[in-house]
């Protein structure tokens, strides 16, 4: 499993990030200080990338990058900046990091980010999990299990993400009610086929441009819904 340096000061931040990065399959390695985390690289000499925030109680998160490289590491490096902080100030000091990130951020974007990372320094995702299925204006993330439109994050409930993801692996293909159900819900949930067409509107509200004319999710008349445009 991939090993991530979390270097984060403020507990809440630091789990959040802790708890996405573990959803998106990695491991995570927590450190509240630059000490600690300094530490913590040197017992885990298998992390891949650190994520490092600037304001920090004994040092700067910029002198905690300074002191991973001027050991020689190659790992990747990406700051985690607050919008306050002056964005020249901060890349004129990244010397050293590969990327930075402001917050508050998505864990879709910290994962992306990530991973981009990893890609760039060698490290491969493996090839029969593609992370991202794109039909634009849409991108699925079927590792953070999100939708974008246009880049836009949608936010939707376990349900809503089940039916999309069905409709994009059936793109152009008319699905019926009961496919949906058995596929979305289980062959055993005892509900009725109504609970279909209650999550397509709520859907439909999410990510149409008009949900009274709906173009991305069409429906068939008498079956069920498509998945097409
Ligand atoms: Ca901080």
């Amino acid at each position: 499993m991939r090993k991530v340096l979390v270097l984060e000061d403020e507990a809440n931040i630091r789990s959040f990030v802790v708890i996405n990065l573990q959803r998106a399959g990695y491991e995570a390695i927590e450190a509240a200080s630059g000490e600690e985390a300094l530490e913590q690289l040197r017992c885990n000499p298998d992390i891949q990338v650190a994520l490092l925030d600037i304001m920090l109680p004994d040092m700067d998160g910029f002198e905690v990058c300074r002191r991973i490289r001027a050991s020689g590491s190659k790992i990747g490096i990406i700051m985690l900046t607050a919008r306050t902080q002056e964005m020249d100030k901060v890349t004129g000091l990244m010397t050293g990091a590969d990327d930075y990130v402001t917050k508050p951020f998505s864990p879709a974007e910290l994962t992306a980010r990530i991973d981009a990372l990893c890609r760039r320094t060698g490290a491969s995702i493996p090839a029969e999990d593609p992370a991202e299925i794109r039909q634009p204006p849409f991108m699925l993330n079927t590792r953070n299990r999100t939708l974008e439109k246009n880049g836009v994050r949608v936010k939707l409930t376990q349900v809503e993400y089940a039916i999309i993801k069905l409709f994009m692996d059936n793109a152009g293909k008319a699905l019926s009610r009961e496919e949906i159900l058995d596929a979305v819900w289980g062959r055993d949930y005892f509900g009725e086929l109504k609970i279909v067409d209650v999550n397509i509107r709520r859907l439909r509200v999410k990510i149409e441009d008009d949900a009274q004319n709906p173009t991305y999710i069409t429906t068939v008349w008498g079956y069920g819904y498509k998945w097409g445009f």
